[in-house]
């Protein structure tokens, strides 16, 4: 379990982690006995000791508050989250500089939040898969004039009417969004003049197929807005009763 311990009088954050009492082994060849040795690393010994009497204090990382502008699987980037004391909410920024750099954790006083920047049909995918479904295929002025109306409709879309399909996105600000009965109704009433006959059957059966997980998904873009507050003037904090600190330190 992660714990992350705030110092109240240095505003400074510490992520503590399963790892952090665990040896790091570093091979060895000079020594024939024992090839590795092991090195304890307490990163979080020295946190305390570089906050002896200081208020320490247990926050809680409020749950998916976790947003980057990269890659989940990136490793070297900038993230943020929220943490609480219960009583104040702060903003955590988590990075690295370099692949082999331990992570790092800022408080930054402020907040931020979400704002969707565009929403995007799946062009390309549609596309492609109109080619791969449909036969006889369709010819490249009919993909163009769906794609052209699809677009239109979803500029329309107020995207907090739409449901969310989380897993589908490998980036934390890009979500994909199922399109909503009453939008995919007026598609395809739009598609009649686009299409008659077979194809618009054939039409209609991709739109079913394809709008709940496929490539009709919406795709909205967010943009992280930091809002940074000054911090507020330091209050004197009295590091007579250093209970806080104690209480944390005997968990370990
Ligand atoms: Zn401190």
């Amino acid at each position: 379990m992660n714990q992350l311990i705030r110092c109240k009088n240095c505003d400074e954050i510490f992520m503590k982690t399963p790892f952090d009492h665990s040896p790091v082994y570093i091979f060895d060849p000079e020594r024939s006995l024992e090839n590795f040795r092991s090195i304890e690393t307490d990163d979080y010994q020295d946190f305390l000791t570089h906050h002896q009497g200081h208020q320490l204090e247990n926050l809680n990382i409020i749950e998916d508050s976790f947003v980057s502008r990269k890659a989940y699987s990136e490793p070297v980037k900038a993230s943020f989250f929220k943490a609480t004391n219960g009583k104040e909410k702060f903003v955590i920024k988590k990075f690295r500089e370099k692949i082999d750099e331990p992570l790092k954790y800022l408080l930054i006083p402020g907040d931020y939040s979400l704002k969707c920047s565009a929403i995007e049909i799946q062009s390309e995918e549609i596309s492609k898969q109109f080619k791969r479904e449909l036969n006889p295929p369709l010819s490249q002025n009919k993909i163009d004039a769906f794609l052209k109306l699809y677009r239109e409709i979803a500029e329309d879309i107020n995207i907090k009417d739409l449901e969310r399909i989380p897993e589908e996105s490998h980036y934390p600000l890009e979500i994909y969004y199922r399109l909503d009965d009453i939008h995919s109704m007026f598609l395809l009433r739009n598609c009649r003049n686009i299409f008659k006959g077979q194809e618009y059957s054939a039409i209609e059966e991709f739109i079913q197929r394809h709008k709940d997980d496929g490539v009709l998904l919406l795709k909205a873009t967010y943009e992280i807005k930091l809002t940074e507050m000054a911090k507020p003037r330091k209050k004197m904090i009295t590091a007579s009763v250093p209970f806080e600190k104690d209480k944390i330190a005997a968990k370990k």
